[in-house]
């Protein structure tokens, strides 16, 4: 009876702990990063999916685990993921990037839920680039993207990474159009103009976004 009772507690503790989940989206070179900085000038926390990635194969973890008794021990050095050794592998390796991919999903969404009910915020941000392609909506409870015309885009990239336009070009294509990105947007953030106009539409939907996850609790 008392074990019922505290699992009860418990799952309600977890579950009034839920905090309203904006997922921030868009190309490369869009703008994400900035606005991602804009809004925790705001206070509100930022979950980094890359970040999160990177964090689940940490030396001694059960993924990194998982990936050496598939790859075999040459996959690490001195204990730690082997990127790039990974990264040949999976581009010549439709199957391999397949699974490596439905590994490392559930245990990224796990631990981006988890970093955003640990948060005292009325909502957070999940940056996610690939949150369409790599299936993260239902991660979320609403998706912002950050939109930027294709030059612009490429622009940004080259000016920010110092790489060829023909790099971003095909990393852009890579990913999915801006109109597909655009048709399944809650809100969207035009960042053709320059940082005052950005910062703008950012403070705008931070009020909206603080109305919504009050309205929602
Ligand atoms: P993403 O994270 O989507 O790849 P970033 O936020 O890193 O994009 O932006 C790409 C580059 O463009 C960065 O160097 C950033 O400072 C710059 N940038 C972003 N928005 C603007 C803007 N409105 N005006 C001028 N430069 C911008």
């Amino acid at each position: 009876m008392r074990s019922i009772f505290c699992s009860t507690l418990a799952r309600h503790a977890l579950e009034s702990q839920v905090v309203y989940r904006v997922g921030l989206t868009g190309g490369i070179g869009s703008g994400k990063s900035t606005v991602s900085l804009m809004l925790s000038r705001l206070g509100v926390p930022v979950i980094d999916a890359d970040q999160v990635a990177r964090s689940v194969v940490e030396p001694e973890s059960k993924a990194l685990n998982m990936i050496k008794s598939h790859f075999g021990e040459e996959i690490v050095t001195e204990g730690r993921l082997d990127r790039r050794r990974l990264r040949e592998i999976i581009f010549a390796d439709e199957m391999e990037r397949q699974w490596v991919e439905s590994l490392l999903h559930p245990f990224i969404q796990a631990e981006m839920l988890q970093r955003a009910d640990q948060q005292d915020h009325a909502y957070v941000v999940l940056e996610i680039p690939l949150l369409f392609e790599a299936g993260y909506r239902s991660l979320v409870d609403r998706v912002l993207v950050i939109d930027a015309p294709k030059e612009l885009q490429i622009d940004r990239v080259i000016r920010r990474d110092g790489v060829p336009p023909s790099q971003v070009e095909s990393i852009i294509k890579a990913q999915i159009s801006s109109d597909e990105r655009l048709k399944q947007a809650d809100d969207v953030i035009e960042n053709s103009g320059d940082f005052t106009h950005l910062e703008r539409q950012v403070e705008r939907l931070h009020r909206n976004y603080l109305e919504m996850a009050r309205t929602q609790a």
